[in-house]
């Protein structure tokens, strides 16, 4: 069924909604938006080959990728990404980006899985989510920084990886900056935010036990903040606190412009899990869960990088387990961050 550009809806669509809604769907407002009526709060990634030629998406409305793993659609020209950590064993996708265009189609990749959608807007998505660090974003290198890992001073440990063993999953910061506020509601200790700026001070530090790869990453901590619209784009970046599934440790989402820079990135820590570790202690207990290494991960996402499946080293590695510190940025984090930063 073909469609017309612009504000118009295919006559198609229009019968087959207003046999199932005739009064509502015909009330004449203004002609061009006469026959639509709302998508449902929730579409499934089945609803989206379908959706922008059958309903009329709503700010809020929310793709549901897989239990406890949901975005909203984003404004037209914009992508949304949802990226969770999860427990080792749990299955299902671990990332979701939703494209939609100017004239509301939508497009849907799940995972490195191909995109959903008609070509168009597959091919829109694909090209945004590969946009890189332009000039104008990028800082000049200081003179003498190193740009490759050290070598000779000091054994790599042995659990650093590879220097290749990196993703981005698109945009970056303009000015490499990623300022966020912190919302405190439900979190499980009093220390958390401590061990949330550990964790993203490792993301964005230049070197670690696993080498050195200059990089400007910031992120600028401004204070405490009372929203928590997970999801959903609110111009704020919020770090706190949401339910999810107890297999799911962390969520960020991302937005992402058609010019390829972020604009907007919510991290959400899962308040239901109940054995988190929210000390600085090294020697993480048995049984709990470091708050301190899955914020280092979700603030890899905040900055651009995806999570590398190819070995387990990265700390952009999809799972992580009980007892675990994994805070120490692996040889593929660190080419990552200075690649894109
Ligand atoms: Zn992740």
């Amino acid at each position: 069924m073909a469609r017309k550009e612009g504000r118009s809806r295919s006559v198609g669509t229009v019968i087959a909604l207003t046999a199932l809604m005739p009064a509502v769907a015909l009330m004449p407002t203004t002609p061009s938006f006469a026959a639509e009526i709302p998508c449902s709060s929730t579409l499934s990634p089945s609803e989206i080959k379908s959706v922008g030629t059958s309903c009329q998406l709503a700010s809020d409305t929310v793709v549901r990728v897989a239990e406890g793993l949901e975005v909203a659609v984003p404004e037209p020209g914009m992508v949304a990404i949802v990226q969770v950590l999860r427990t080792p064993g749990s299955t299902g996708p671990s990332a979701a980006s939703v494209y939609r265009a100017t004239d509301g189609q939508l497009a849907l990749q799940i995972d490195e899985t191909p995109a959903l959608g008609s070509t168009a807007t597959a091919g829109a998505l694909k090209r945004i989510l590969a946009k890189r660090a332009e000039p104008a974003t990028k800082h000049p290198e200081p003179a003498g920084a190193a740009k490759t890992q050290s070598s000779g001073l000091a054994a790599v440990p042995a659990y650093c990886g590879s220097s290749y063993e990196y993703n981005f999953s698109g945009g970056v910061w303009q000015q490499s900056v990623f300022p966020w506020t912190y919302n405190s509601r439900s979190q499980p200790a009093s220390d958390a935010l401590q061990a949330i700026k550990y964790g993203f001070q490792f993301i964005t530090d230049t070197s670690s036990a696993c080498g050195t790869y200059y990089t400007f990453a910031f992120a600028d901590y401004r204070g405490s903040t009372t929203r928590y619209t997970w999801g959903t784009r609110d111009n704020g970046n919020v770090v706190g606190w949401a339910g999810f599934d107890p297999d799911i440790l962390g969520a960020t989402y991302s937005w992402v412009d058609g010019s390829g820079l972020r604009v907007e990135v919510d991290i959400a820590f899962n308040n239901r899990v109940t054995n988190w570790f929210t000390g600085l202690s090294g020697t993480v207990p048995a049984g709990r869960f470091d708050l301190i290494s899955v914020a280092t991960h979700e603030a890899g996402h905040g900055f651009g990088l995806a999570h590398y499946t190819g070995s387990s080293y990265p700390v952009m590695f999809p799972t992580l387990g009980t007892g675990v510190n994994k805070r120490v940025k692996r040889s593929g984090d660190l080419t990552g961050m200075g690649t894109l930063y």
